[in-house]
């Protein structure tokens, strides 16, 4: 599912202007800086396909990457990332609204990937992204990212405790990864739960 090349394919701005859905697709979302970009690029083994957060133009947008003439079974999109302090109101109504819009009517989004710091663990901010994909009933999973910041043990009390946050939510998948893109922590296990999900 992962060999092939991945190429950006698509950038939204708008609802009007999706691509086809032409196969099945993941997305993933997190504040900004939660390490996004490194796991996406982890994940597909290219180091600058999703542009880190010093890029501001693509990150406003919805980005849709595809493994173009290779595996197309799966589309990878990244939503842009929430909880910038010095984005202005307006703006932020804007991505909601493109936010919203996209989770209701993409019939072709298997699941969406919420990541979380795991140093800072689920905050008011991803609280309300969780709401809004558990009232939209899109399927999620919580993915703790930068892991190999934590002890072990410590890694294992994390995943316990947002474990415990989500447990009541009701599009929330029960599982949650520990994740490290710098360290390659999880990322095989991350893979091997996205197959999972496209078989199911
Ligand atoms: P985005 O804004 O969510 O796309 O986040 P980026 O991928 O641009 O990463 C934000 C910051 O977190 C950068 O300074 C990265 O070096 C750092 N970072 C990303 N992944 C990891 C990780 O696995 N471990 C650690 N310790 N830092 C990471």
């Amino acid at each position: 599912l992962f060999e092939g090349p991945w190429d950006f394919v698509w950038a939204s701005t708008r609802i009007d202007d999706l691509p086809p859905m032409v196969s099945q697709e993941i997305a993933f979302a997190g504040r900004s800086n939660v390490g996004k970009s490194s796991l996406i690029n982890a994940l597909t083994r290219r180091n600058a396909l999703a542009r880190t957060s010093h890029t501001p133009g693509r990150t406003q947008q919805l980005n849709f990457f595809r493994q173009v003439g290779y595996d197309e079974r799966l589309t990878i999109v990244d939503m842009p990332g929430y909880g910038y302090a010095a984005v202005g109101k307006e703006k932020v109504a804007a991505w909601t609204k493109l936010i919203h819009d996209y989770l209701r009517g993409r019939a072709n989004l298997m699941r969406v990937y919420v990541l979380i710091d795991a140093r800072h663990g689920i905050k008011d901010v991803d609280g309300d992204v969780l709401e809004t994909l558990d009232k939209a009933a899109v399927s999620y999973q919580v993915i703790l990212t930068k892991g190999d910041a934590l002890k072990k043990s410590e890694q294992e009390a994390v995943i316990e405790a947002t474990a415990e946050k989500i447990r009541r939510r009701p599009a929330a998948f029960p599982e949650v990864l520990l994740t490290s893109s710098e360290k390659g922590l999880g990322i095989p296990e991350f893979r091997a739960a996205i197959a999972r999900t496209l078989a199911e």
